[in-house]
């Protein structure tokens, strides 16, 4: 296949910190900064990313309590800390260091997001990302799932001087363990110092990088540092990341869905009227019940 150059559309500084809960300490990326909004990214409609942040030692874990979530996937990747989650419907677990859970929340879902237990009390460095990824409208009132990826199932893939560890998607011949509802890929690519690695995606997919550790430039004509965010054009396929220092760089590209979005709050529609049904639903208990 000929494929010509993806170039870089923008880098975006990571914006002012706000908490969600009192356990997330987040840059919102999308859709906060206007050029990456829910449209521009489709389907990846919201990222907050916790940079890498010292929690002093507590005994009552921090997090956001009951929430509901209705009309797409949440997605979790730890990179410091551990985080522990309980829903509605009796499921409960814990995202390890390098570890990501995928909750298609689908129909609906409560649930309540907590520093784990063991961490909070010893407290230490927290770094997280949690992406929001819609889905099809076929799919948007599907019963609840999830999917941990865990170290045991992760796609490993260990190149000169790089490592991939592969969520969903492919990477040249390998396939990540996320089952998805479009064409979704989602790497966290590990550089040595002087590293070089070639990407390619379909020039339609929306493409963007954030940089979790180190120095990267991409196509030899941008530098990005730790917890900047790239935005890639959709104008050709394929790009080259070298890493200036050891580097970890969160690599999504994904089809956009190209449905309408009706989006307020936890829930994420197609029109305003599921919106308000969703509400209506909240309100009546259809989204179960759990204790804060
Ligand atoms: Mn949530």
């Amino acid at each position: 296949m000929n494929t010509s150059p993806k170039n870089v559309e923008s880098i975006f500084n990571p914006p002012p910190v706000h908490m969600v809960g009192d356990g997330f300490r987040v840059h919102n990326f999308i859709p906060g900064i206007p050029q990456l909004s829910m449209q521009r990214m489709d389907p990846f409609i919201m990222l907050d990313y916790n940079s890498r942040y010292y929690f002093p030692p507590t005994d009552n874990p921090r997090g956001v309590g009951v929430h509901p979530h209705r009309g797409f996937e949440t997605v979790t990747i730890a990179y410091h800390g551990r985080i522990a989650h309980h829903d509605s419907h009796g499921h409960s677990g814990t995202i390890g260091e390098g570890e990501v859970q995928w909750m298609t929340a689908a129909g609906g879902v409560l649930h309540k997001e907590y520093h784990e237990r063991e961490f909070s009390k010893l407290g230490g460095d927290f770094q997280m990302v949690q992406l929001w990824v819609n889905l099809p409208a076929a799919n948007k009132m599907d019963k609840p799932s999830y999917q941990a990826i865990t170290r045991d199932n992760i796609r490993q893939i260990t190149l000169d001087n790089v490592r991939i560890e592969l969520i969903a998607g492919r990477f040249r011949e390998w396939t990540g363990p996320a089952k998805t509802h479009s064409e979704i890929n989602m790497a966290n690519v590990m550089m040595n110092a002087d590293a070089e690695l070639a990407l390619e995606y379909p020039s339609t997919f929306n493409t963007c990088l954030l940089v979790i550790e180190g120095e990267i430039t991409i196509n030899d004509t941008h530098k990005a540092v730790a917890n900047q965010l790239v935005l890639m054009k959709n104008d050709g396929e394929s790009f080259v990341l070298k890493a200036q220092k050891n580097s970890i760089v969160l690599v999504l590209s994904a089809e956009p869905i190209k449905e309408p979005i009706a989006a307020h709050g936890p829930f994420v529609m197609n029109s305003r009227a599921e919106l308000i049904q969703a509400f209506e639903d909240f309100q009546d208990g259809k989204f179960g019940a759990l204790e804060d």
